[in-house]
C-alpha cells in the first residue's frame, strides 16, 4: 500500500499491443486460455494472460525492467546502481540516462541497437554482437519459462513487433530446445513464412501453438475511444 501511495506500480507499457493481439486471436477463434505474448522490438516485453486478461508483464514502473532492449539494460541487481554511482561519480540522472540510452543491445555489442546490424555483425564473427543476441534470446526464454510456470503451462505463444515479426533467426533461437514445454516449431516455415501476415509457425503436433502476428496498436487506439463513446 505504501508503495502505491508513493505512485509506484507496475504499468507494463505494451498494453495496447497485447490488447490488439487478444482482439485478433479472438476474431480468429484462436484466443487460448493461457497465452504468452512476446512484443519484441526496440522496446521489448513478455506478458502472459488467462482468457485474454493480463496476469503478468515483464516491464515495471518504467520500461526498464525485464528484457534487454535496444538501448535499455535488462533487470539488474539494484545494488549495481549505487555501486556504479560510487565508482564513477555518476549522478542519479546520469545513471538513468546510462541505463536507458546506452545499455542493452547497444551497450553489450558496442555497435548498434538495431537487430539487423547485430545479425549482420554476428554473422561476420563479431563476438560482442553475438553475445548481445545470445543474451536477448536467453532472457526471452527465461520469461517464457517463468510465465508458463505461473500459468501452469501455455496454449499459445505469439510474437509481434519489429524483431518478433521480422527476425527469423532470433525467433528460431528462442524456440529451440523448448520441447520440455510441448513447443514444437516448424523451423523451415519460420524461415519462409510471409512477412506482415498472421501466420502459425508451430507443427501440428505442438501442444503450444506459435503465432506471428503484426502488431496493430493503431487500430486498438482507434477502437477503444469509439467503444467508450458508443457505450
Ligand atoms: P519496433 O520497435 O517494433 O518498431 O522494432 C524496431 C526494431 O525491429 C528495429 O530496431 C530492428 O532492430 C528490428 N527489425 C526491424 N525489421 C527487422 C528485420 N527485417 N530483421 C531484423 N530485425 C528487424
Amino acid at each position: 500500500l505504501a508503495e502505491r501511495e508513493r505512485g509506484l506500480r507496475r504499468y507494463g507499457f505494451h498494453g495496447i499491443s497485447f490488447a490488439a493481439l487478444v482482439r485478433i486471436l479472438r476474431a480468429r477463434g484462436e484466443l487460448p486460455e493461457r497465452l504468452l505474448a512476446c512484443h519484441l522490438g526496440n522496446g521489448s516485453s513478455v506478458s502472459c494472460s488467462k482468457a485474454g486478461k493480463c496476469v503478468d508483464t515483464s516491464m515495471g514502473l518504467t520500461p526498464l525492467e525485464g528484457l534487454p532492449m535496444g538501448t535499455r539494460c535488462d533487470s539488474i541487481d539494484p545494488a549495481i546502481m549505487p555501486f556504479l554511482m560510487d565508482k564513477t561519480g555518476m549522478t542519479a540522472k546520469e545513471m538513468d540516462t546510462y541505463m536507458n540510452k546506452k545499455s542493452g543491445m547497444l551497450g553489450i555489442s558496442g555497435i548498434s541497437s538495431d537487430f539487423r546490424d547485430l545479425g549482420a555483425a554476428a554473422e561476420k564473427g563479431d563476438e560482442r554482437a553475438k553475445l548481445a543476441l545470445d543474451m536477448f534470446v536467453y532472457a526471452v526464454k527465461k520469461y517464457i519459462g517463468a510465465y508458463a510456470a505461473a500459468l501452469n503451462g501455455a496454449d499459445a505463444i505469439v510474437f509481434t513487433a519489429g524483431v518478433g515479426e521480422n527476425d527469423r533467426e532470433v525467433r528460431a533461437d528462442i524456440l529451440k530446445d523448448m520441447e520440455y514445454m510441448g513447443i514444437v516449431a516448424d523451423f523451415d516455415y519460420n524461415m519462409t513464412c510471409p512477412r506482415g501476415e498472421e501466420v502459425c509457425i508451430s507443427k501440428p503436433e505442438s501442444k503450444v501453438k506459435i503465432f506471428v502476428i503484426p502488431t496493430d496498436e493503431e487500430m486498438t487506439i482507434a477502437r477503444d475511444p469509439a467503444r467508450l463513446v458508443t457505450k
